[in-house]
Parts: C-alpha cells; structure tokens; sequence
C-alpha cells in the first residue's frame, strides 16, 4: 500500500461514517459557510444555529422593539427559570434546580461562598490540578475573602492528563468544606466519575460543586443520580448559546433553603418588584440570582439548549465517542510517526468531547492550521492544539481532513512562518 492509498482509504471510511451518521440532519441546523471554515473548536465557541438568528431578531424586533417594558410581564421575568427548567432536563435536575444568571465563575464563587459557610469548622475546598484556572482564581479568592484559615487543596494529576480518584480521596478528609471540580477538564478531556467521587466527599462530610461547562449537551450528567449538591456550566460551548450566554447554576432542592447567596440583589429576593428596603431570600434557588436576566443573549441560547434537547445527549454522546475514537486512529497513524503526542486519556469512557495533542511547535502549528488551511481548533499553553468535535456539525470527514492537513504543516514545515509571538486569544 502506498502512503497515497493509504489516506484515500481514510477518506473514504470518513464519507461512509457520516453517510450513516443519524444525526447528520443536525448539521444543517447551523449556519456553515462553504468556503469554511473547517471548525474544531466548538468546545470552545459553538457554532450558530439558525433558528438562534432568527429567534434572536424578533426578540429584538418584536419584544424590545414593540412591547418595551411590558416585556418583563410577558416572559423576560421567568426566563431564567424556563431556561434552567429545560436545562434540567438535559442535566438530570428537576424544575427549580438549575437557574440561568451571570457568568459561570459568578455562579462558581456564589455557590463557593454559600457552601462554605454551610460548612462553617471546616477550611478545607478541596479541587484539582485540571480545574479550569477561573474556577481555581475563584475558588482561591473564596479562601481568601472568608479567612479564617480556609484553604484550597490541590490533587495533583500525576500524568498531566488524568487524576486518579485515590489520590482525591487522600485530599478529602474531616476537614474538607467543600469538594469543587471540573467534569470534563478543559485541557486534556478527562472525565471525572461525578457519583464516584461524589460519594467519596460526602462520606467525609463535605459538599460537592461540579462545573459541567465541558459537559453540558455532550456527555450524560445525571445531578439528581450521582448526589451532587451544586453544579454551575456555561451554554455557550456544546450547547450552542453564542458569545457570553449566560450561564447556569443548579442547587438540590434539598439545600435550596439552607444555603445564603452573598450577592443579595433584587432578582433573588422574594418578591422583587416589592421595592421593600430589607432583603428576604426567595424561596427556592432562585435566591441565587442577583440582577436583571440578560434577555437578548438568554432567548440566543434557548434556541441552542432546544436543538440539543431534540438530538438527545445519549445519541450526541455515542457520535461524541465515535468521533474521537476515529479521531485518535487518525492520529496514530498520521501525527504519532511524526512525534506527535495523545494529551487526553486513551480509554473513550474516560474523556470528554475534545482531544488533546502535544508537540513543541504547538502555538506555530495551531497558527499554521488556521491561517495556511483554514482549519480551528485552539492552543493551550504550553504546548497543547485541542481538537473538539461537536456532534451535532461535526463530520468525520472534518477529522480526516484537520489531521491530513497537521500531517502536511509538519512534513512541509509550515508552521515555521509562525515561530513566535502569537495573538491575544488562542
Ligand atoms: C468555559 C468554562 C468556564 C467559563 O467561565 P465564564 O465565567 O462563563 O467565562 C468556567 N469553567 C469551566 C470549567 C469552563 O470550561
């Protein structure tokens, strides 16, 4: 076989895969340009969906444009609830769990606070070296702020890649407050066992945060299931939301009347349109929220959570798994000769929807891939490209063609034209 056969065989299986795929039909819900780009970084940014242009217009149009302030009557106000409603059925929560408000480090650090001070004796948040650096800047400020000897624990990922559960249980101990972490980590793809180490904190006597803005839409959660106390996510990377949606954040039921937000604004008052001067917490999690729900970006990313809601996670997930076990058979034959390294776990079961690879030329090969081939993904320093696959736009043939063409930037040495400084956002 020559090399030449050999790719055209590659190619070949890719058009078969998505000649079967079932949710091929998904695609054409977005807005994809001919032209390209071919774009791999929807674990970053998704795409747009049609109908979140069309949405997004009348709501300016027709809402903003013609109802004006009667708007808040007539849906704008529930928002936040009907949103985080129809997330809950994505994330195994029940309605009034999840809430749409602020941003996910904002969710993270109110959350944070509340179950700290829930916890109050223990100093202990215990996290890992794979947690996405907002969450640990919060997580730390949390400390911070709070005082009196609070603490953030940090389990080590001994590979890089992946943390072994063993070496969290050691972490958690009698004196841990409250266990936060990242469902999916954002730089390799590993994926934690929520209910696994969600029991194991919880024997210890602790709370438990997951972040899920890696997750959401792409890998099954089950809140409810696995125990979790809290869990925050953004909506804009799987679940298609668009620049700055907002975010989310969910509470168990449970807990919704013992925890406190420390950000005590208006929308999580009971009764905010009473304009009484003392502040009395709203019933359910909706004490969570603070000011007025960013109506345009939240109607954006409805549309978003719908479309994901129709595909279903369970069948974006088997494409998800699909796609990245192609994605590392390409890789091995076509980038590992070429010393290339797998940064994300080998086993599919463990790993979320993006995969990672290393090279020392990383931020010049990522650079090249863009503006020589017109291919997206995105680096993380120091020397890592990330490749996500979205299951709903996604084909195979994209994986083929992103791999065949970081096979040509190193043979014809490319990416030396971009040996140095790169931009501001990788
Ligand atoms: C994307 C992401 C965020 C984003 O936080 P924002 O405050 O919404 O910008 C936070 N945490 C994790 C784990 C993420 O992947």
């Amino acid at each position: 076989m020559t090399p030449t056969e050999g790719l055209d065989g590659l190619r070949a299986e890719a058009r078969a895969r998505d000649g079967e795929d079932p949710l091929a039909r998904y695609r054409a819900e977005f807005v994809v340009a001919d032209a390209g780009p071919l774009y791999l970084d929807g674990n970053s940014l998704g795409r747009l969906p049609k109908r979140a242009e069309a949405i997004a217009a009348r709501t300016v149009r027709d809402e903003w444009g013609s109802r004006l302030v009667r708007g808040w009557n007539e849906g704008w106000v529930d928002a936040p609830r009907r949103v985080g409603d129809k997330l809950g059925r994505l994330l195994g929560a029940g309605p009034g769990e999840i809430l749409v408000s602020d941003s996910t480090s904002v969710n993270l650090f109110k959350l944070a606070v509340a179950a700290l001070k829930a916890r109050e004796g223990r100093t202990a948040i215990v996290t890992d070296d794979l947690n996405f650096p907002s969450d640990l800047y919060v997580l730390g400020g949390v400390a911070r702020l709070l005082g009196g000897g609070r603490r953030v624990v940090v389990a080590k990922a001994r590979d890089g890649i992946s943390v072994d559960p063993a070496d969290l249980a050691e972490a958690i101990g009698p004196d841990t407050a409250l266990v936060s972490l990242s469902h999916v980590a954002y730089k390799s793809g590993f994926l934690h066992d929520v209910k696994a180490v969600t029991e194991i904190a919880h024997a210890a006597g602790a709370l438990v945060l997951w972040d899920v803005s890696h997750s959401a839409g792409v890998v099954p959660v089950d809140l409810e299931a696995s125990g979790a106390d809290l869990a925050v996510g953004c909506t804009y990377k799987y679940l298609n939301g668009g620049p700055g949606a907002p975010a989310f954040l969910y509470v168990r039921r449970a807990l919704q009347s013992a925890l406190e937000n420390p950000i005590t604004g208006w929308f999580g008052r009971e009764a905010p349109f009473s304009f009484a001067p003392e502040f009395a917490p709203a019933a359910g999690a909706e004490r969570f929220l603070v000011g007025t729900p960013p109506v345009l970006s939240l109607a954006a990313a409805e549309a978003g959570i719908d479309l994901t809601l129709e595909a279903g996670v369970e069948a974006s997930r088997e494409k998800s798994v699909a796609l990245g076990k192609f994605l590392e058979g390409l890789w091995e034959k076509l980038l590992e000769p070429r010393g290339v390294t797998l940064r994300s776990p080998r086993e599919a079961a463990r790993r979320g929807s993006h995969l990672s690879f290393g090279h020392p030329e990383g931020l010049a090969i990522d650079r090249a891939l863009i503006e020589e081939l017109n291919v997206i993904p995105d680096f993380r320093p120091p020397d890592v490209i990330r490749f996500g696959f979205a299951p709903l736009y996604t084909r195979f043939e994209d994986l083929y063609e992103a791999m065949d063409g970081f096979r040509r930037i190193l043979d014809e040495e490319l990416w030396r034209r971009y040996a140095g400084a790169g931009p501001a956002v990788t």
